[in-house]
């Protein structure tokens, strides 16, 4: 039997080398820039590297339950019961998907969410609060946004240690960053303030063209060192991984948005 001096001291050692879960919110308030692409090939590289992954659908359109194989219309437990507070844990709502990723699930029971917590005190805290007896169980959780700042991503934001914000490479692309990190300055200031903004990540970058390359340019002459160095090309592979609902490193190993992804994975270990 262990003293309870011998305990104390395995429990410090436990806490001191084993790396608390990281938190990211994949957020960008426009839409079709990449979130749920990046949520589900960036969690599907860092399972890859061995690290325990749990994806959480956020966006009541549930394309990210989908992309995972998963009949958004055919679940009964979902986020949002977790959120409007039902007797439902998040651990009875969570799913094992093929990719060998953990999903809690979204549908578009969840549109409803953003009035009904509207009224709730702390009402951006509660997924922070209703994620917390889980965050044991992983390494990194991946918060997929819907393409809105309303209170879901306000929750995405607060229950966060970390943002990425997907990018597509064009021009216009540039507009609404700036709204969308005073946004994050001013949870940081309010209510979050360990809240990281680990990147901005380019996405579908057609090297061949030159709008995409000076887009890129003109995102790295702004952002400098925000935006991530890992860029994801634009690539049909993409389209054609999330139609056989698989991560493209299964998908398509070889591919280079595979490679681009495991990048942007090793990317974030370094974070
Ligand atoms: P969001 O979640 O921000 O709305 P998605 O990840 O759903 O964006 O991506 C929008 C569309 O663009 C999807 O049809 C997806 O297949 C496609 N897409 C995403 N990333 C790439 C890429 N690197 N190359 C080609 N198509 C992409
Ligand atoms: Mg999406």
């Amino acid at each position: 039997m262990l003293t309870f001096r011998q305990f104390d001291a395995k429990l410090f050692f436990w806490l001191t080398i084993m790396p608390a879960c990281r938190i990211y919110a994949i957020a960008q308030q426009k839409g079709g820039v990449g979130k749920t692409t990046t949520v589900i090939n960036l969690g599907a590289a860092l399972a890859a590297q061995g690290r325990r992954v749990l994806l959480v659908d956020l966006d009541p359109q549930g394309a990210l339950t989908a992309g995972l194989g998963k009949n958004p219309l055919a679940l009964s437990l979902t986020v949002y019961d977790v959120l409007r507070g039902s007797e439902a844990g998040i651990g009875q709502v969570i799913l094992k998907t093929e990719a060998g990723l953990d999903l809690v699930p979204a549908n578009i029971d969840l549109a409803a969410a953003e009035i009904q917590l509207a009224s709730e005190p702390g009402r951006e805290r509660i997924l922070a609060e209703k994620l917390n007896p889980v965050l044991g169980a992983y390494d990194f959780v991946l918060i997929d946004c819907p393409p809105s700042l309303g209170l879901l991503t306000l929750n995405a934001l607060m229950a966060a240690t970390d943002v990425l914000i997907p990018v597509q490479a064009q021009y216009f692309a540039l507009r609404g960053l700036d709204l969308l990190l005073s946004t994050i300055e001013k949870v940081k200031a309010r209510i979050n303030p360990s809240l990281a903004v680990r990147g901005i990540v380019v996405t579908m970058v057609d090297g061949r063209t030159v709008h995409s390359r000076e887009a890129l340019d003109e995102l790295r002459n702004t952002y400098k060192q925000l935006v991530c160095k890992t860029v994801i090309p634009q690539t049909i592979k993409i389209a054609d991984a999330q139609v056989a609902a698989q991560p493209i490193h299964a998908f398509a190993p070889a591919s280079n948005a595979a490679e681009a992804y495991q990048r942007l994975a090793e990317e974030v270990l370094q974070q």
